[in-house]
């Protein structure tokens, strides 16, 4: 190899046994195939960074496709493109391996010397995006744990540079702007000059603005599901790739103060709501239409395909943030079941956005009390127990679950004793038995 180096403690120390164990298995089915297998990409760079990456990306040199049958033979979930030779194979736990081969046939690489990588290894590391992405570690029963490093990807890690390939990177797939901003921004890379220049190129040149609206939305996708978008959001700004992408799209320090809030509640929020990640993202892009004109957030609404739940949930968000205001302000008290009343039907993604997008502090605090508290809470008794009471099926008893919700909400039954007394007192005529049971 060009450049190696030893990573067989590293890997005891910084993978778990089971990791360990898998790659193991992995690289002996391929030798077992007369093929070899090579741990790549993200993986690799955040081994050496120190940091868990679950997702594991196999190369294998020789017939990917006969590799994932082998494993499907063994019992294992697969998953395979034939016309790209990629898949995925699915290990307990449950855990997904992807799996690519190696471009040219594997025949022309027999595994004669193990220590002499063939370059068909070295060609599919070079389509990759940059150095620090572009390295791989062997898995292969001799040359186990040795990193194969063609592009200076270990030497960029260490001094923190983030750095295309070649010159053509952003030509060839523009969409690895966003990739670059991303990596530089979590990883806290730096992006190498030279790197920086092509990258503006590729903005001002309009090749962003070329990417297929669906592209652009899974990259923005991406982009806002990391733990912290602001940093990438702003970079972008930086480079101009906002304004090219989104014609008239006006980020300013609004949007900054926006995603920030919104970051910050759903750190603090996230485990008292059911999982959000479905709607989170199309709030993050809230935050960034936030300050444009209706114009602007429909176009970029057609821009991005997106589909009518995704258009709902963010024309909710943007249109509605005023009358929402209107609905849960109010200078005195209001009770929690009139918040809860007026927030029906609003998924708590927009929930959560209109908190951090408004300016008034009491409509903040109640959406916030809403997410935390309100939106959770639910009678004890149930409606068997209403019947149970002796109360007749049909609409009474929904209408009396929600009578009692409100009752519980706003305070005034805390025990289940107290809510069957309760209901007894406001329903009397209506329970024929009371006799419980
Ligand atoms: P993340 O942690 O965000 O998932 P990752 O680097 O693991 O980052 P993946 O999208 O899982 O990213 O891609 C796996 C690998 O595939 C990358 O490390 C990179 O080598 C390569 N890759 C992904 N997308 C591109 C692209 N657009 N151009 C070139 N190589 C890419």
């Amino acid at each position: 190899y060009p450049w190696q180096e030893d990573l067989t403690d590293l890997m005891v120390r910084r993978l778990s046994e089971e990791t360990n164990d898998l790659l193991r298995r992995l690289g002996r089915m391929a030798e077992s195939l007369s093929m070899r297998a090579y741990a790549v990409g993200g993986f690799v760079r955040d081994l050496l960074l120190g940091r868990t990456n679950l997702d594991l990306d196999i190369v294998i040199e020789g017939d990917g496709v006969a590799f994932m049958k082998a494993w499907e033979r063994e019992g294992y979930r697969v998953s395979v493109h034939e016309r790209f030779r990629t898949g995925m194979i699915v290990f307990p736990g449950p855990r997904k391996v992807d799996v690519a081969t190696a471009r040219r046939e594997f025949y022309e690489f027999p595994v004669a010397q193990p220590t002499v990588a063939s370059d068909s290894l070295k060609h599919d590391l070079y389509r990759r995006d940059f150095t620090v992405n572009a390295m791989a570690i062997a898995l292969g029963e001799r040359d186990w744990g040795t990193l194969v490093d063609y592009f200076g990807g270990r030497r960029d890690l260490r001094r923190g540079f983030l750095k295309v390939l070649h010159n053509l990177s952003f030509v060839e797939d523009p969409t690895r702007v966003f990739r670059a901003v991303r990596l530089e921004q979590r990883l806290k890379l730096k992006m190498e000059e030279n790197t920086v220049r092509l990258l503006t190129s590729c903005v001002r040149g309009g090749l962003l603005s070329l990417l297929s609206g669906l592209r652009v939305k899974s990259e923005v996708e991406i982009l806002f599901h990391e733990a912290l978008p602001l940093p990438a959001i702003r970079r972008l700004r930086e480079f101009g790739a906002w304004e090219v992408l989104f014609p008239g799209l006006a980020v300013d320090s609004r949007t900054d103060r926006v995603v920030r809030r919104l970051t910050v509640f759903f750190r603090r929020l996230h485990r008292d709501l059911p999982p959000l990640e479905a709607s989170l993202w199309l709030v993050y892009l809230a935050s960034l239409l936030f300050g444009s004109d209706e114009a602007v957030q429909r176009s970029v609404m057609d821009r991005l395909h997106l589909t009518p739940a995704e258009r709902h949930v963010l024309s909710l968000a943007l249109f509605s943030l005023g009358a929402a205001e209107n609905d849960l302000g109010g200078r005195g008290e209001r009770r929690p079941s009139e918040i809860c009343r007026a927030l029906t039907g609003v998924p708590l993604a927009v929930c959560l956005f209109w908190a951090a997008a408004t300016e008034r502090q009491r409509i903040r605090r109640r959406l916030l009390l809403f997410l935390t508290r309100w939106h959770k809470v639910r009678p004890m008794l149930t409606g068997r127990d209403i019947l149970d009471l002796g109360y007749r099926r049909g609409p009474l008893v929904g209408k009396i679950l929600d009578a009692l919700l409100t009752a519980r909400l706003d305070g005034s039954v805390e025990t289940r004793e107290e809510e069957i007394q309760w209901v007894l007192d406001t329903y009397p005529g209506a329970a024929p038995d009371t006799e419980r049971k």
